[in-house]
């Protein structure tokens, strides 16, 4: 069913207009009516009263006292002149005389209302009922007749009154027309009227809606009139404007924000106080290496990274104070974090939000223990050799060696590890150069540095019987390349082959060209390297066997020389080995056409 609080302000003022012209015209009809019918029982009676008269001019007592026959033909005749019922009673009751009925058929008739007031209060008397002799409704007119101030009789007059109500439907029916036109002209003006009420108020409501649905550019029409309506309009207009403003200038902010947080380098979590994210940008989830479709808002934040950052944030909330910590997180790598989690406090101090900024120092944290080790192993290999160095020295010093040849020998020693912390040095600051230059790369010719270098230790590999191989394409292009540097790298890589490749061996040397790359490849069959150390023997003083490379005068730093040279030229270097069977050291340099 309707309900009438659903039906809209529109159909509700319409409905109630319709029911007070509907009550406002029956009203009118009633009034109208009954006010007509009393007119008109007015009119009768006026009009029976003076028939009564003039009839009682004509009745003679003397005919009233002896119920002569002549009361009935006078009956008749007058009431044939006036179109009236005439009844003539005696004062006991008894019917002398009707114009319209038989009396000797006809009852007593004193207890007739009219005919009982007008005798109670000796004048006239009315009376509208029912005859039961004619069978419709009446107006009864009673005047008591008297002769010499007695009561002889009652002259009743009487006409039925159906007619009015055919009089008053004649009457009813030429005014409806005027009412009905005077109902639809009123409704017609009381529906526009509700229209210019309610249209403006429908049109505010709906731009009201579509400002909600957030289209901020709606406006209400303003009409030149000044109605409290149009008063309403431009309020709201200038609301809704200034609620436009106010958004721009808050998605401005929100957006200066947002390319703030994206384009930095630190990880910005912030959670509300129920630990719940609510904003995580590009830098936090790189460092925990989460995808942005995973995080929707709603996540606490426990259940996306590790416990101790929930821990770390609720303590945070608790103390109401920042706090710092270095976490580690694996995922998969592992990373060494820098957390530092703060509250967000309302104005009554309460914890609403917090906010993690986050900073990933494994980096750092590598640097620092590369520094480290650099510092312990660059003390360790030049105490070495001094400590050997100092102990001869102080024996050569402190005994007399009487013995020539021990006493060389020592001295044969301690020029050794002289030279040995020469090479130490020079390797070192050689190293310290090329990480801390930037290399300016020309095309040079790779074969000739290629082969200055084969010339100078083809040497070596003759005195260990290896059999040493050299593959150069003859229109080799030049390459983009320091040469210094690179007859370096060749060096290093070459001397290591026939260093750790035993008499007897073989080292094939094989330079090619692939696309816009020249290859350089040095492969022995010497010792090889183990798996777990292959990664490892191009960092600095990394050695596979420490005591061999001794003896054979190497320092650990000649593969990360050669690493640090060949990253500067946009390349890397590479090793496939085996224990046992030898290994290869290969890298590409950039060709010059
Ligand atoms: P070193 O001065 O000790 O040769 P490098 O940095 O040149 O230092 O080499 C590091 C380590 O790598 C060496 O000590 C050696 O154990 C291993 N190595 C390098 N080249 C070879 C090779 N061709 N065959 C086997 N092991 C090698």
């Amino acid at each position: 069913m309707l309900k009438w609080s659903k039906l809209g302000i529109k159909n509700r003022l319409i409905i109630i207009f319709i029911v007070i012209q509907l009550l406002i015209i029956g009203l009118s009809f009633y009034y109208f009516s009954s006010n007509h019918r009393e007119f008109y029982l007015e009119q009768e009676k006026i009009s029976l009263k003076h028939y009564s008269q003039l009839m009682l001019n004509n009745l003679e007592a003397e005919e009233i006292l002896n119920s002569s026959q002549s009361l009935q033909s006078k009956a008749a005749e007058w009431s044939a002149d006036s179109e009236t019922r005439i009844t003539i009673i005696a004062a006991d009751g008894q019917v002398l005389a009707d114009s319209h009925y038989d009396i000797t058929e006809m009852d007593n008739h004193r207890n007739r209302p009219e005919v009982v007031q007008a005798i109670r209060s000796g004048s006239s008397a009315t009376a509208i009922r029912y005859s039961n002799t004619i069978g419709e409704e009446m107006l009864y007119y009673a005047v008591p007749v008297r002769e010499q101030g007695e009561l002889i009789g009652i002259l009743r007059t009487a006409r039925p009154i159906e007619f009015i109500r055919g009089v008053l439907i004649e009457d009813i029916k030429s005014y409806l027309f005027f009412f009905v036109i005077l109902a639809a002209i009123t409704i017609l003006l009381g529906w526009r009227l509700t229209n210019s009420i309610v249209k403006p108020l429908e049109t505010v409501t709906e731009t009201a809606e579509k400002i909600s649905e957030g289209d901020l550019t709606q406006r209400i029409p303003v009409r030149k009139y000044n109605s409290e309506i149009e008063k309403l309009a431009r309020m709201f207009n200038y609301m809704a404007e200034e609620l436009e403003e106010k958004i721009t200038e808050i998605s401005q902010e929100k957006n200066r924000i947002e390319a703030i947080l994206e384009s930095m380098v630190d990880g910005v979590i912030a959670v509300d106080k129920e630990g719940k994210i609510s904003l995580i940008n590009p830098a936090a989830r790189r460092i925990f290496n989460i995808e942005a479709e995973k995080i929707k808002g709603k996540e606490i934040i426990s259940s996306l990274f590790s416990h101790r950052i929930d821990m770390y944030l609720q303590r945070a909330f608790d103390k109401k104070e920042s706090i710092s910590r270095e976490i580690k997180y694996k995922n998969p790598e592992q990373k060494i974090i820098q957390a530092t989690f703060i509250p967000l406090l309302d104005e009554k101090e309460n914890v609403n939000g917090g906010v993690i900024v986050l900073t990933d120092i494994t980096e750092l944290r590598k640097l620092e223990t590369v520094r480290n080790d650099f510092v312990a192993n660059v003390s360790h290999e030049l105490r070495t050799p001094l400590t050997s160095m100092v102990g001869y020295l102080d024996t050569l010093l402190e005994s007399d060696i009487e013995n020539q040849e021990t006493r060389d020998r020592f001295l044969k020693i301690i020029k050794e590890e002289t030279d040995r912390l020469s090479i130490l040095i020079k390797d070192l600051f050689n190293l310290s150069k090329i990480e801390s230059q930037t290399f300016d790369l020309k095309a040079e010719n790779f074969k000739e540095v290629l082969t200055k270098v084969v010339n100078l230790l083809e040497k070596n590999a003759e005195d260990k019987n290896i059999d040493f191989t050299v593959q150069i394409p003859e229109n080799l292009p030049p390459v983009y390349m320091v040469p210094e540097q690179i007859k370096q790298v060749l060096i290093n890589l070459i001397d290591n082959a026939i260093k750790y490749t035993p008499a007897g061996g073989k080292i094939d040397i094989k330079v090619e060209k692939e696309g816009d790359k020249v290859y350089f490849s040095v492969k022995d069959n010497g010792i090889g390297i183990p798996k777990a150390d292959q990664e490892r023997i191009f960092e600095r003083f990394y050695r596979v066997d420490k005591a061999r490379s001794r003896v054979l005068g190497g320092t650990g730093i000649g593969l990360s020389i050669v690493r640090n040279i060949i990253k500067q030229h946009g390349s890397e270097i590479q090793v496939k080995s085996r224990k046992g069977e030898g290994s290869e050291f290969y890298f590409y340099l950039k060709a010059a056409e």
